[in-house]
């Protein structure tokens, strides 16, 4: 048994405005735990609701983790009550900025609590740039927290040095995407279109980064090794490739279940659909937390999905206040009473539902978590990028590991500010969902190499798999500079 002398005192800190950001980080700390380590979550009241019972959990079975919660500061910024983060804002336009400025006004207390602590490190979310200069001046190591993808990364260092982009003539001339592993084309509408001021706050991101002592990603070698040795030569800083957390952490069903968002889970009416389902027969379609699809783009979907004569779980948000939606409840009916198709509205148990046998299929916006737990559990995948890096992850499913089709979306969007009038038709959506739900060979052959992907994932995290070697390298790699400093 370590002496508490000898023990790794570790802080996690996450970006709290974004669940996506918080869910993987809040698995890594989970593991920390597991593995002997002192873990502090630091986190804002409405956020921890999201996964404080699983961390009373692991708490009462004997392993050294708590949350340190914080008011989150909404009356001063002109926040209702409660709204901490993208997902339950209810116009993003408005509350993006109040929701950054309230982030902000949480460094104070935050570095306070750092100087109160004392930790070994602090694991921080790269939207934390000034956590480098605060384990600086605590003479500690600042580890970098990814949610994305080495690949991303790699792709977007590369548009920034070589600007391929400015060789064409046009928004959808391909250009190549210079010293990737693959051959990587695009157009100039999939690379991300970020306003000035968030481009800003990247530089800032990515400079701490080159800063910092490490890199911890939610990601396995046999993934995007080529990848992750690319974007450790850019950085020119350590990095440990430790996923996917969630497979590896999330191992009983209640933690998967509640993962994310505990108290939005009493309805198990999926569970009993999925169930009495074949197996692989039924297509899951979620576009994540962050963005709301248009209605026109939702009555494609509806008309796409039926018409491709697939089952299907269909996630869609909720509505807004003054918002009808009499079609969608009809379709909801229809759908249901011949068995087809089930819509949860709000907040899906998606780790559940992708690990479900009935499930044989995955549409996906491409968001780094959605990606891997798809990965995980062995499923191909329709790709439907909608922003941020997600055209990026399009590539690596279809072009890389080819293990999916893309559904044929050509336009960024901005998650707040400029929308594109861009809607995908049904036809197209109905001719993915065919080819990818359908018996033809391609498909099989994507199908094989998913299983094989989930296979690898599965061993990564495994005694002597990679990931579980990299997690164990990190951990002696903080103990020896632990006692270096002692
Ligand atoms: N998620 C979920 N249920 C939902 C929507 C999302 O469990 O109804 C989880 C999903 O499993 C994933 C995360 O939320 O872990 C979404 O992260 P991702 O990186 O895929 O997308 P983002 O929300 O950043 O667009």
């Amino acid at each position: 048994m370590e002496s508490q002398v000898d023990q790794l005192k570790v802080i996690f800190l996450p970006f709290f405005l974004a669940p996506s950001h918080q869910i993987p980080m809040v698995d890594t700390a989970r593991l920390f735990a597991m593995h002997g380590v002192n873990v502090t979550i630091v986190t804002t009241s409405a956020n921890a609701l999201l996964f404080q019972k699983s961390i009373d959990r692991d708490a009462n079975s004997g392993h050294q983790i708590k949350t340190h919660v914080l008011q989150f500061p909404s009356a001063q910024v002109g926040l209702p009550d409660d709204i901490e983060n993208f997902n339950t804002a209810t116009s993003l336009t408005d509350m993006v900025p109040k929701l950054f400025m309230g982030q902000s006004l949480l460094k104070k207390p935050i570095e306070q609590l750092f100087q109160d602590m004392q930790p070994d490190c602090i694991v921080s979310d790269i939207f934390h740039p000034w956590t480098v200069d605060s384990a600086a001046e605590l003479g500690i190591p600042r580890l970098v927290f990814h949610v994305t993808s080495c690949f991303s990364f790699c792709a977007e260092t590369c548009v920034e040095q070589y600007k391929p982009h400015l060789s064409v003539n046009s928004d959808t001339e391909l250009f190549l995407l210079p010293g990737l592993p693959n051959k990587i084309e695009m157009t100039r509408l999939q690379i991300p279109d970020i306003p000035d001021e968030f481009n800003q706050i990247m530089i800032l991101n990515k400079e701490a980064e080159r800063r910092s002592y490490g890199a911890i990603l939610n990601s396995f070698y046999e993934l995007e090794g080529a990848y992750e040795e690319l974007h450790k030569s850019n950085t020119g800083i350590k990095t440990w490739s430790v996923g996917p957390v969630s497979l590896w952490v999330n191992k009983d069903v209640t933690d998967k279940v509640e993962r994310g968002n505990e108290e939005a889970l009493k309805n198990h009416e999926w569970l009993h659909w999925l169930n009495a389902k074949e197996s692989n027969s039924v297509l899951y379609i979620s576009f994540g937390t962050l963005k709301k699809l248009s209605e026109a783009q939702l009555i494609e979907i509806a008309h796409g999905l039926e018409a491709s004569g697939h089952q299907f779980i269909w996630v869609v948000r909720q509505k807004d206040k003054d918002q009808d939606e009499g079609w969608l409840e009809e379709f909801d009916k229809r759908v249901k009473e011949s068995n087809k198709g089930l819509i949860i509205r709000g907040w899906a148990p998606q780790l559940m539902i992708l690990e479900h046998r009935s499930v044989g299929g995955q549409v996906t916006h491409c968001g780094w978590n959605s990606f891997l737990e798809g990965v995980t559990a062995g499923l191909p995948m329709i790709t439907w990028p909608i922003f941020a890096e997600q055209f990026y992850h399009e590539k690596l499913v279809t072009e890389v590991l080819k293990i999916g089709v893309a559904v044929g979306k050509k336009e960024w969007t901005t998650l707040s500010g400029k929308e594109t009038k861009e809607v995908v038709k049904r036809e197209d959506i109905e001719k993915a969902v065919k080819f990818l739900m359908g018996s033809g060979e391609e498909a099989a052959e994507m199908r094989n190499r998913a299983r094989e992907l989930g296979n690898a994932a599965r061993k990564a995290v495994e005694s002597s798999g990679s990931s579980q070697s990299n997690f164990m390298a990190l951990i002696n790699d903080q103990k020896s500079l632990k006692s270096k400093r002692k």
